[in-house]
């Protein structure tokens, strides 16, 4: 008996792409999610142990970073000072008791943290809700909060999540004039609010063969939800950042509009009250080298470097790495390898800390 091809049956066609015949094998059975492919490249690879200059990290979360003990705090700091930052900027996404015992953790270290406060979006249809938060945004910088955030809409209103989403309608949105006084209160205190609004664009792509990010991130994927747009979540970042022109709000993640880069420009040039961090957002940064390095050269004094990915040694290095070396084809989170964007001298100091010290309150807690 021979194996071939049955009387009536044809073979199957190798598919041809870009000239070369595709045909069927092992990796036709592999989850996209276990797809790790090996490097053969070879070109030099630097280790950066420590950034050039010293580093104030505008984006971290205690909570992220696992820190509930003055050891935590200690192990941070040694982490911190082999790496080279001078200070973390630590969202507790607190108010109230847990506020107060997560300032105290820190307050033994002002020269090396700065302690920002969340907001109580509960009950927001209440009469009281604008004065309430404004109020408790005041207590918390009287006890040594210098800033609020990290503040989130992802399309589900502000603090919100799809589990006990109001109806559309009812959602605290960024520009919502629930919240005037709390930001006139931040323009006030001259505290800075970090924001998330919206979210990576993928996230409004369907889950499939088109989609851009891969299937780590498909938790996050708001596709098919009650969500609004894209769009419309940008939209209100800028009818709030128009209406609050006194008030100074980073949007983290590069706003996330890291993709297009000429349009964060554009918003940057229309709102001078407008800051961004890069936290989280390596890959937007490694992916287009030629074209981050001219926008962060360019807008250096309204973007500060931050974080957002916990405090091992590892992950603060491979920022160093991206952002100062020319490095090629680093691994990345998503499919894209990096490459390093080797920033000029005044660019990373800008970007490390020079930028951050204008934007963020450096008055002494207790002080006021
Ligand atoms: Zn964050």
């Amino acid at each position: 008996m021979t194996l071939g091809v049955c009387a009536g049956q044809t073979a199957a066609q190798p598919t041809v792409k870009f000239g070369v015949p595709v045909t069927g094998g092992p990796m036709d059975a592999l989850l996209l999610k276990d797809y790790k492919p090996d490097s053969s490249l070879v070109t030099p690879k630097s280790r950066v142990e420590k950034a050039k200059y010293p580093v104030i990290d505008v984006h971290s979360h205690s909570s992220m970073n696992n820190i509930n003990t003055p050891e935590d705090v200690a192990a941070w700091l040694r982490t911190m000072d082999e790496t080279g930052i001078e200070m973390s900027v630590v969202f507790t996404e607190a108010t109230g008791a847990e506020f107060d015992r997560q300032m105290a953790l820190f307050r033994p270290y002002p020269k090396r943290f700065q302690v920002y406060a969340g907001i109580d979006t509960s009950n927001s249809g209440a009469p009281d809700f604008s004065a309430r938060v404004a109020a408790e945004a005041e207590r918390c910088y009287r006890q040594g909060a210098r800033g609020l955030g990290e503040l989130t809409d992802k399309g589900w209103g502000l603090q919100a999540s799809e589990a006990g989403a109001l109806p559309r309608a009812q959602r605290l949105r960024v520009d919502d004039p629930r919240l005037d006084a709390l930001w006139k209160k931040c323009a006030e205190l001259k505290i800075p609010v970090n924001l998330h609004i919206a979210d990576h664009p993928s996230c409004w792509k369907p889950l499939g063969p088109n989609q851009e990010r891969t299937p780590d991130f498909q938790a996050f994927n708001l596709s098919a939800k009650d969500v609004p747009s894209y769009e419309e979540l940008l939209a209100s970042r800028d009818r709030m950042l128009a209406r609050h022109p006194n008030t100074k709000f980073i949007l983290c993640h590069l706003s996330n509009q890291g993709n297009d880069t000429a349009a964060l420009g554009r918003i940057l040039d229309r709102y001078p009250n407008l800051y961004l961090d890069m936290s989280a957002r390596d890959y937007e940064l490694g992916r287009q080298p030629r074209t981050a390095r001219q926008f962060l050269t360019k807008y250096q004094h309204r973007v500060m470097f931050g974080t957002d990915m916990g405090r091992d040694k590892s992950m603060y290095q491979s920022w160093w790495q991206l952002l100062e070396t020319a490095d090629e084809y680093l691994p990345g989170r998503i499919w894209w390898p990096y490459y390093g964007l080797e920033l000029p001298p005044a660019t990373l100091k800008s970007l490390y800390r020079d930028t951050a010290l204008k934007v963020l309150n450096f008055s002494t807690p207790g002080a006021q």
